[in-house]
């Protein structure tokens, strides 16, 4: 009878012991305290300021360095495994990627780069990975099927693929990537966009506490068939194009030719938003042009009365 006692209860130490084990280990796979974003970058494709331009928008840039943006980029790192991912990878890639893997505390290694489409701003940093820069040893690059072909049919990127330095990946086929021991969940989806070369994808980003978007390029909210407002409901931070404030902004060219929302048309469209909603709105790629880049125009002190947000940055979210 002892010993059926004893068996007993340390069946029940056994159930206990495992029970407190899988609480603990749960809480690990949802504890997201080590996961955070970086806005490494606000600026169109072409940065702030741009090639060649002598307007008032650059002007004082061309010497007053401090005011400079890079191209529109996100960044993510997590503290608990010491790895980083690129959303994006830009002309301004090596400041980038300084910026989001050497923090006074921790060194982090890019363990992988996301890609949204084949415009120069959004994938020509894949340059510094290859045999004349960092010679990198496989780094998964995430792409849809067609801008995968593009980089691997194309010089120089598909020297990066024949050497190694890179590792595509199809999000085509996979559709959703788990990354860091499955804390984070990354998954594209196609956006309607000047589609020269690759097809134009935006991110969702998923922790277990907080959802984001990542769009930085988009023709025109209508041209979608998702409903841009019901989505940023859903989420808790939404990166969204804020390329051009109205039309007619870029004096002698045809806007039409380089669709985007303007800031204003967005405005318009999200004005019913709740105040929390139209707080999670952050807008991002803006163009030199963009008068919310001038922290001093009349566009920029009004754009304060909004509720929506300007991309920052260098600013920092807890994931
Ligand atoms: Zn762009
Ligand atoms: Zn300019
Ligand atoms: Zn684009």
């Amino acid at each position: 009878m002892k010993w059926i006692i004893q068996a007993l209860l340390f069946a029940i130490f056994i159930l206990i012991a495992c029970s407190s084990k899988q609480v603990s280990t749960s809480q690990v796979l949802t504890s997201d305290q080590d996961l955070e974003l970086i806005v490494l970058g606000i600026a169109q494709d072409a940065g702030y300021p741009q090639a060649n331009c002598k307007k008032d928008c650059c002007t004082t840039l061309w010497t007053d360095k401090s005011q400079r943006k890079m191209v529109s980029s996100l960044g993510i790192r997590d503290a608990k495994t010491n790895k980083a991912w690129l959303f994006d990878a830009t002309p301004d890639f090596k400041d980038q990627l300084q910026l989001l893997t050497r923090t006074s505390g921790t060194q982090y290694d890019l363990e992988g780069i996301f890609l949204t489409h084949a415009h120069m701003g959004h994938y020509t940093g894949l340059m510094h990975l290859g045999r004349e820069a960092m010679g990198a040893d496989a780094v998964d690059v995430f792409t849809m099927p067609r801008m995968k072909d593009y980089l691997e049919t194309n010089g120089p990127w598909s020297q990066l693929v024949s050497l190694g330095n890179i590792d595509l990946k199809d999000l085509g086929a996979t559709r959703e990537i788990s990354l860091a021991e499955g804390r984070l969940r990354v998954r594209p989806f196609l956006v309607p966009h000047r589609d020269e070369f690759s097809e134009t994808v935006g991110y969702r980003i998923e922790t277990a506490h907080k959802t984001l978007l990542f769009i930085p390029d988009i023709d025109k909210w209508s041209k979608w068939d998702t409903d841009i407002a019901q989505l940023i409901a859903e989420v808790d931070l939404a990166f969204l194009d804020g390329t051009f404030y109205r039309n007619g902004e870029i004096w002698g060219r045809d806007m039409s030719q380089i669709p985007h929302p303007f800031i204003e048309e967005s405005l318009s469209l999200l004005q019913t938003l709740s105040p929390e909603d139209k707080a999670k709105v952050h807008f991002i790629h803006l163009n030199h042009t963009n008068p919310l880049l001038n922290t001093e125009s009349p566009e920029y002190l009004e754009f304060g009365s909004t509720g929506f947000e300007l991309a920052v940055e260098g600013s920092i979210f807890s994931l």
